[in-house]
């Protein structure tokens, strides 16, 4: 029997390197010894004090029965009194914060609750691929934003035609990027809160990396800028700082008339997050900063290993202030996708073409540090020995 998919289904694009993970398979099934610089994903364990709080409240029956679908109160307090801390910024917990099954669950969800089908969302290109993915699945079409170099993938909010602003409901933006790795300071998300009121656009900004970062750089909440409570939220989570990215666990921020209609939409289609998982992550949030310190010193280690190795074989990267993504440039000659599968097939090193985040990616690739720099010696080792030196 065949079943007709809903157009909205058919809407989400296509999958890209089917090539490329046939190769991948083939490789496997080989016996090859394949380094993957794919995978978005901390392989570093979460700190203990977190597993031991998830074991101390899943033994407590009170935790066993359906939880609130907007996250306990003490959770989203602690997320409120994190934001204090961190960031200086004051929200209150019972109305300007949601708790999410992973901020990626609301990055999707959000779409649902202002985008009606036809309507126009502003989405970084390239970007996470969820921020088209739900707006699409709402029928609602993206307006990508390019990301360019010399603008240090920042939107030019100036270039954006006054009619699609205009149009707009909604805008996507995420800071530090993933994947270029690219950074934001104050004085860009100011522009973003002018240009959100005179367009009456609703911001959602995704902050998944503001904990992971270098050299004494801390990144800045969009919600720090005065008036972003105003015409925004912000999405993140315990995922990445506390290696937490199995537990789905995050949190939604800022304005509360958005606030109320995402927590309105989850209570229709979830119930929430086990609260012995609220519990863990409230432990990560409330815990020692050593933890994330000591992550991102490894990071910090792998980043430079692989940036220096590239270098030397003719790339001129400069070392990312935050995320664990180095974004670089294809050598000449070659698109994203050929690269790509020229490195996995010479070096069995597996490298994310940028087209994968949209088609302002096309000319990058994207590598992760999230594997250890014993493994990312031997990739650059294979690249040096198996393709060599490369021009621009
Ligand atoms: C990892 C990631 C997320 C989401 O992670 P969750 O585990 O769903 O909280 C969101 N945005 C970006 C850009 C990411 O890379």
């Amino acid at each position: 029997m065949h079943f007709e998919q809903a157009q909205r289904i058919k809407n989400l694009p296509p999958y890209l390197f089917a090539r490329i993970e046939r190769l991948i398979e083939e490789k496997r099934a080989a016996g090859v010894d394949i380094i993957s610089l794919g995978i978005g994903d901390p392989d570093l364990p979460t700190p203990d004090h977190i597993v031991q709080e998830l074991i101390r409240e899943a033994r407590n029956p009170a935790n066993h029965q359906y939880p609130s679908s907007v996250g306990m109160l003490s959770y989203r307090r602690a997320v409120a009194d994190w934001y204090k801390r961190r960031f200086g910024v004051e929200l209150d917990p019972s109305n300007e914060v949601v708790a999410l099954i992973g901020s990626k669950e609301g990055i999707a969800h959000i779409s649902w609750c202002y985008l009606n089908p036809g309507d126009t969302v502003l989405v970084p290109d390239p970007g996470y691929p969820v921020y088209a993915g739900g707006a699409i699945l709402a029928g609602a079409m993206p307006y990508y934003l390019p990301l360019k170099a010399e603008k240090g993938f920042l939107p030019d909010l100036a270039d954006i035609p006054v009619e699609i602003a205009r149009r707009a409901k909604m805008m996507f933006l995420n800071y530090p990027n993933n994947p270029t790795g690219a950074v934001a300071e104050e004085s860009f998300f100011a522009e973003v809160v002018r240009f959100a009121r005179e367009y009456e656009i609703l911001v959602c900004h995704d902050a998944a990396y503001s904990e992971v970062a270098y050299d004494g750089y801390r990144p800045a909440s969009f919600l720090q800028v005065p008036g972003a409570k105003e015409v925004g939220i912000e999405f993140s989570s315990v995922s990445k700082p506390f290696n937490m990215t199995g537990w789905r666990i995050g949190w939604a921020a800022g304005n509360r008339e958005v606030i109320e209609a995402l927590g309105r939409l989850k209570s229709n289609l979830d119930s929430g997050q086990f609260q012995a998982v609220q519990y863990a992550a409230m432990a990560g949030l409330q815990g020692p900063r050593e933890v994330v310190d000591r992550v991102n010193a490894v990071y910090r280690e792998r980043r430079d290993i692989l940036v220096d190795g590239f270098n030397s074989l003719g790339w001129s990267l400069t070392k990312p202030k935050a995320t664990f993504y180095v974004w670089a440039p294809v050598p000449a000659g070659h698109t994203s996708e050929s690269f790509a599968e020229l490195v996995l097939e010479k070096a069995s090193v597996v490298i994310t073409p940028g087209t994968g985040y949209g088609p302002n990616g096309a000319g990058y690739f994207r590598m992760s540090l999230t594997v250890d720099t014993g493994r990312l010696k031997e990739a650059v080792t294979r690249i040096k020995q198996n393709i060599g030196p490369v021009r621009f």
